[in-house]
């Protein structure tokens, strides 16, 4: 994806490492190929980087504990203790007031900037209530 795509999907920009010099969002793990990007989750690997990590947690299930999602519980933990520090600011085109409420300073920023409105950041409503520490975000780091 086009440097320009991306900023046009995601609303803001991705890290400057990942761009090539011929302006495309390379997978952040390899850097070799074209990163996948998820309007909800950003920058994903590329599909190789996916396919070798997807093969490796089929080839070592009992490293993965076997939960149904295949994510570590200290991973799932961490999510939780650090749901600030993970949040998106927008969720598909849809400004995040977890964001807004987690980050009052760089908000300011992106309405000075032009990234966003006075208007939108008024408007935005919750949008990631189905992230796991949702519910206990005031205690995250
Ligand atoms: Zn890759």
């Amino acid at each position: 994806m086009k440097l320009w795509e991306f900023e046009k999907l995601m609303r803001y920009k991705p890290d400057v490492s990942i761009i090539s010099e011929n302006g495309e969002v390379m997978c952040p793990k390899c850097s070799k190929f074209p990163a996948n990007v998820d309007s909800k989750y950003g920058v994903l690997d590329c599909d190789i980087c996916k396919k070798k990590n997807d093969d490796f947690i089929k080839n070592n299930p009992t490293k993965f504990g076997g939960y149904p999602d295949l994510v570590p519980r200290r991973i799932k933990e961490d999510r939780k203790k650090y749901f600030n520090s993970v949040l998106q600011p927008f969720r598909g085109g849809d400004l995040s007031k977890e964001y807004i409420e987690a980050y009052p300073e760089q908000t300011k920023k992106m309405v000075e900037d032009g990234t966003v409105t006075k208007e939108e950041v008024k408007k935005a409503k919750h949008v990631w209530k189905d992230l796991p520490g949702w519910s206990s975000r005031d205690k995250s780091k």
